[in-house]
């Protein structure tokens, strides 16, 4: 690659709109532009390191047996309407219509898609189990599109679908699926941890992992104990209150409601023998009209916190603070600070995204519905909760929590037969009954990963890429594009490099050295070759964009380090 003939169009300064440091220098390095909120282009330089994560991507997944196919973008709302979640999925959900008035969507996820087209093929438990994988554009209108590729509406994602005939098989397939995962952020160069997850509005039975990159600009808390043992999100503490997008007036004034099965914190105290404090709350989770699960969380000062499931009578004994936001495998949420409480309900098994709250009222037999996070409380009490459990023992007893704010890279997820039984996806066992396949999901944001990576990896300079996946592997500078011994060398170079199949970028520009220099520090490849006055004698200027030494080696060495 030839600078003087390449679109990389470099700035000194980031539009003021850029507020996350990948942003702007993703945008300052010419690798993305913005053509509307949450849609961008990738110019050359970052349409290359795309490539080259789907490549990992690809290569890891095709390892563990994944077979690639390309689903349509255009799916029929028909599809969503039998899955149940065309009412559902709510705004994000993209939606039109053909000249003929047939109504589709834009493909958020492809769960739909793929299990009706397995309904069709597979019919045999020969022909199980399968897996199979995209990667492709992905459309969700989202609510607070931001931070560049980090939040788009328009974004690149891996989605694999695996179809078995057991738990136990599924059981295999999620496990191989979550070390390719490792394996994959391992080699894009993130520091990651995978961390259990809450089903979300996917929804299902089963356990579910998310992959988070550490990072302070992250919209999700994790919460890890010392040893790692323990890891899972809280990212439903926060989200809870960021869903309802709806206006005052959309949602109904705040009520009073009957639920006989209520339990308030002083029955439950008294129940278990606690000691109620100020600061305690409770939340109840209803399915089909029943109480699942109830949180009660102390104040860190009565060093004293339990997490009942009421449901089953089980208590799971928490130290100072400490929260479990998931019982029952189909509840979460979180109690607020100042006798608020926030809840998703669920409906036939089915998270659905709220457009009101329902509150705990601390009143026996008795909740609070139609609460409007900013109308009826002041929504930013959620940040108290966030803050609350540092420092505690993890539920798992192995060690005090530390809490890190993460991005969410990537998510694997025990699916079971809600999509199988809702589409017909069954097959015939070996004694000829019919069985509803059991599946997995399994999700990257390969087009975030690239943000989460220079989340992770500048200076005040600009980017650090990791070598796998850098734009090119290595900059050959002429400091003077006038000066012949040094245009030959560095051509010289730029040739073997080519010859040895290693990515180069010749800054072949008529620019000042300085100019150059700070290019190539925000673009950020590897390796830098400075070709200037010592050219004549065969010599060049080496140092590694990581470290701020530099070195003046022989061409020849200079090939053979990076080589
Ligand atoms: P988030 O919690 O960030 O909204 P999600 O849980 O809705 O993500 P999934 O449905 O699990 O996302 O999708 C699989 C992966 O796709 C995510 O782990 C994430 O890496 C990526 N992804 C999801 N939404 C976006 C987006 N708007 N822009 C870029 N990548 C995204
Ligand atoms: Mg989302
Ligand atoms: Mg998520
Ligand atoms: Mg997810």
């Amino acid at each position: 690659m030839k600078q003087s003939q390449m679109l990389i169009p470099t700035l000194r300064e980031a539009p003021a709109d850029a507020e996350a440091v990948s942003h702007k220098l993703m945008l300052r390095a010419g690798l993305i532009r913005q053509l509307a909120s949450g849609v961008y282009t990738y110019l050359p330089l970052g349409f290359r390191v795309l490539k080259k994560v789907q490549e990992i991507v690809r290569e890891e997944m095709d390892r563990i047996g994944a077979q690639e196919l390309l689903l349509p973008a255009m799916q029929p709302a028909e599809l969503w309407r039998e899955s149940g979640r065309y009412d559902v999925y709510g705004p994000e959900l993209i939606r039109l219509k053909d000249r003929h008035d047939r109504e589709f969507a834009l493909g958020p996820t492809h769960e739909e898609v793929i299990t009706s087209l397995v309904a069709g093929e597979i019919s045999s438990y020969r022909q199980l189990p399968v897996t199979l994988y995209q990667i492709q554009t992905k459309y969700r209108d989202e609510r607070r599109p931001r931070f560049g590729l980090l939040r788009g509406r328009e974004f690149l994602m891996k989605d694999a679908y695996s179809f078995g005939r057991s738990w136990d098989e599924l059981d295999v397939t999620y496990r191989a699926m979550y070390e390719a995962y490792s394996r994959i952020f391992t080699r894009v160069g993130l520091n990651f941890r995978a961390v259990q997850a809450d089903a979300g509005a996917i929804g299902g039975e089963g356990e579910t992992h998310e992959f988070m990159a550490l990072a302070d600009i992250g919209e999700d808390t994790i919460v890890v104990s010392e040893n790692g043992t323990y890891a899972a999100n809280l990212e439903k503490a926060e989200t809870l209150w960021e869903e309802p997008a709806a206006s005052d007036a959309e949602v109904p004034p705040m009520n009073r409601v009957h639920t006989p099965n209520a339990h308030t914190i002083d029955q439950l105290c008294a129940h278990f023998g606690l000691e109620a404090s100020a600061f305690m709350k409770t939340l109840l989770y209803l399915i089909d009209g029943q109480p699942a699960a109830v949180v009660v969380r102390g104040d860190r000062e009565a060093n004293e916190t339990k997490v009942l499931n009421a449901l089953g009578g089980e208590i799971i004994e928490l130290a100072d603070g400490a929260v479990v936001e998931r019982l029952t495998g189909a509840a979460v949420g979180f109690a607020g600070p100042a006798g608020l409480s926030g809840v998703k309900l669920l409906v036939d098994r089915e998270v659905q995204a709220m457009t009101s709250g329902i509150a705990g009222a601390n009143e026996t037999d008795y909740h609070t519905e139609n609460v409007k996070p900013g109308r009826d409380f002041e929504a930013d009490l959620v940040g108290d909760f966030r803050n609350a459990a540092e420092g505690d023992l993890s539920p798992d007893g192995s060690g005090p929590l530390k809490f890190y704010r993460g991005i969410e890279v990537g998510h694997v997820f025990k699916l079971g037969t809600k999509y199988s039984e809702k589409l017909g996806a069954d097959y015939l066992d070996e004694s000829g009954r019919r069985q509803p396949a059991i599946m997995g999901c399994y999700g990257i944001g390969v087009s975030r990963i690239l943000s989460a990576v220079v989340e992770q990896h500048h200076d005040a300079n600009g980017i650090l890429w990791p070598p796998e996946i850098a734009p090119a592997l290595v900059h050959i500078i002429p400091a003077s594009a006038k000066d012949e011994a040094q245009m030959k060398l560095a051509n010289d170079l730029y040739r073997r490099f080519a010859d040895a199949g290693i990515d180069a970028l010749l800054d072949d520009r008529d620019e000042r050295a300085g100019v150059k220099f700070k290019d190539a520090d925000l673009l950020g490849l590897p390796y830098r070759i400075v070709v200037g006055r010592e050219a004549a004698e065969g010599r060049v200027e080496f140092k590694s964009r990581a470290e701020a030494d530099k070195e003046t080696v022989s061409a020849d060495e200079a090939f053979d380090r990076i080589k």
